[in-house]
């Protein structure tokens, strides 16, 4: 393809533009070869106009233009106006324009007439010619516009379709490898996207061979359908959000993550799925090593530590740091780059330059401190902090759900041990016996498993409560349930069951094995002194056994004929079992 010449790319529609070096923002001009009422399509930037002059003229003479298509009026479309005007001679020549640009465009105080295209019609007869013109307000000017030629189903675009091409492409390759050119360009360019699906839904409606947008590649049939209904997701009003950031690219780019990010965090994934996607998406603009949250437990008692390289929450009952965090509060108000660690940082175990923000909800309460850790190496300092800013509100989100996920749960869990285990001896209460040891029971009658229960009650406890009070009373119950919970196995049921009574519930064992057990457990009680304030207490139980043999009814049964057995062992001396 010589770009040097003029490009005929639809019949008697050429390509007049030229290559603008080292720009990926090429302004293209078209022509339509059509006798002495020839039409030039947005004319094209002054410094341009020689080239384009020279292509003109080797299909048309100058003074045969009779239509000079202004889309818009910006400088790249009408910057070689003036001379154009001049050169064209004649005088009956027309500017083909909305009234809205007209209005700007009349300051230029050319010598032309105005065709305003919605007074005539939103048409132009041109001898044979027919072209349409399709109204596609604020893409990117309020009076933007489009021209259809009739005869060879063309379309000039304008800025719609425009995309930045960073080597010269006339046309584009395919709607894929275009529409990652053109993306970006729109989400800048169009202000929103009701307006862009605005626009796009008008030109759908045509028959197009060819699109021949002023900047980007042209676009031939196949990929014109796929190209639009892509381009009616985009996201556009790019720089209603960041406003800092001139490369547009990074913002497009950044714009998809924040969209994805925000999209992860309202189906309520997990933090450790999340924070991936947050370091895979920060990894694309820095040299992110880690990010590091801690916040206040819901219960304000502790610290939950969350961190992009572990897998799982710590929890720190660290009530220094805790002090520190809520400290932190008055002096971290918003997020800043950190050089070098502050004693914060050094607190938290953060060695490296990092972003650090305060975790906020939208009520602006605190409730902790996140920190962007950068690699050191090659840690720039033109970290860009609206960027940074950006990622702020979503990571928040992520740890406040994860926060009042993992609070909700430790606090069931809290509540569960509560309501199944003895406060005194950490063993499991009655309720919660009656409820497992019913399972169990059933259970063993439907396989015909064995089962066994141990009845422990200590002897003369009530001497023991009177010769040393109470809380000694205590410390011997305490050591009997750690002997009791050294000896069995873990899927054997400890229960403390009375005052100085133990139940042991053994499942898939038999009554033999029942009786080895208890008279290890007896025998080293019986060995094992506790030690008191200098005392010695020797401490006894007596222990009666039951199992499934005895054809028991219930479970209830079953303990009733443990406790009895128990009584035996008291009857007959103490300090035994009886089975
Ligand atoms: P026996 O050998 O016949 O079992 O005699 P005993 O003294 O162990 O039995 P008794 O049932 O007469 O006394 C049990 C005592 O256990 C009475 C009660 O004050 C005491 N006790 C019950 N619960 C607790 C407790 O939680 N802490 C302490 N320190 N004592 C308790
Ligand atoms: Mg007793
Ligand atoms: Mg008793």
């Amino acid at each position: 393809m010589n770009l040097d010449k003029p490009i005929e790319i639809a019949e008697n529609v050429f390509w007049v533009g030229s290559v603008i070096p080292e720009d990926q923002f090429q302004c293209h001009v078209y022509l339509i070869k059509n006798g002495d009422e020839s039409i030039l399509i947005d004319p094209g930037s002054r410094i341009t106009y020689d080239i384009t002059k020279k292509k003109i003229e080797q299909i048309v003479k100058l003074k045969d233009i009779k239509y000079l298509i202004c889309h818009h009026q910006d400088p790249d479309i009408i910057g070689c106006m003036d001379q154009l005007i001049k050169d064209v001679g004649k005088s009956e020549k027309y500017i083909v324009t909305h009234w809205r640009t007209w209005a700007l465009l009349k300051h230029c105080d050319w010598d032309v007439k105005l065709y305003e295209v919605e007074e005539k019609g939103w048409k132009l007869k041109a001898g044979d010619r027919l072209l349409k013109f399709i109204f596609t307000p604020y893409m990117h000017f309020p009076g933007a516009f489009c021209s259809y030629d009739v005869a060879t189903k063309s379309l000039f675009s304008s800025d719609i379709f425009g995309g930045f091409t960073p080597t010269f492409e006339l046309f584009a390759k395919s709607s894929e490898d275009y529409f990652d050119k053109l993306k970006p360009f729109h989400e800048h360019y169009i202000p929103g996207n009701a307006i862009l699906v605005n626009g796009l839904s008008k030109i759908e409606k045509y028959d197009i061979e060819i699109i021949a947008p002023q900047h980007g590649s042209i676009i031939k049939r196949d990929d014109i359908k796929p190209l639009i209904e892509k381009m009616k997701d985009l996201r556009c009003g790019l720089f209603e959000k960041f406003t800092n950031t001139r490369d547009v690219l990074k913002l497009s780019k950044l714009n998809d993550l924040l969209e994805e990010i925000i999209k992860i965090i309202a189906y309520q994934e997990r933090f450790y799925k999340v924070i991936d996607k947050f370091m895979c998406s920060l990894k694309q603009f820095y040299n992110v090593d880690s990010i590091k949250a801690f916040v206040i437990s819901s219960d304000e008692t502790s610290i939950l530590e969350l961190d992009s390289e572990k897998t799982s929450i710590i929890f720190m009952k660290d009530y220094n740091k805790l002090k520190q965090m809520v400290e932190a509060s008055s002096y971290i108000k918003n997020g800043a780059l950190f050089f070098k660690p502050s004693k914060l940082h050094t607190m938290f175990g953060i060695e490296e330059p990092s972003y650090t923000f305060p975790v906020k909800d939208r009520n602006e309460r605190f409730y902790g401190i996140c920190f962007i850790v950068f690699s050191p190496d090659d840690f720039n300092i033109y970290v860009d902090l609206e960027i940074l800013s950006k990622f702020e509100i979503p990571i928040s989100m992520a740890i406040l759900a994860e926060r009042k996920e993992y609070c909700t749960n430790n606090r069931i869990i809290q509540l569960h041990e509560e309501a199944v285990r003895d406060p005194l001896t950490g063993l499991f209460n009655r309720r919660y016996m009656n409820l497992l040891a019913e399972m169990e029971f059933k259970k063993t009658k439907r396989y015909s498993h064995p089962l066994s229960v141990l009845m422990i009650d200590i002897d003369h406890f009530k001497s023991i409560n009177d010769k040393y009070g109470h809380k000694v009373g205590d410390l011997v119950l305490k050591h009997v349930a750690q002997e009791i919970r050294n000896h069995i196995r873990s899927s054997d049921i400890p229960i403390r069951y009375g005052g100085e009574e133990f139940v042991i519930v053994l499942p898939n064992t038999t009554k033999e094995r029942a009786y080895t057990l208890a008279e290890r457990i007896r025998k080293h009680i019986d060995v094992t002194p506790i030690l008191v304030d200098g005392d010695e207490i020797n401490c006894k139980v007596s222990i009666g056994i039951s199992s499934m043999e005895d054809n028991p009814e219930t479970f209830g049964e079953l303990v009733n004929n443990s406790d009895k057995r128990m009584y035996l062992a008291k009857q007959s001396g103490r300090n035994r079992t009886v089975f």
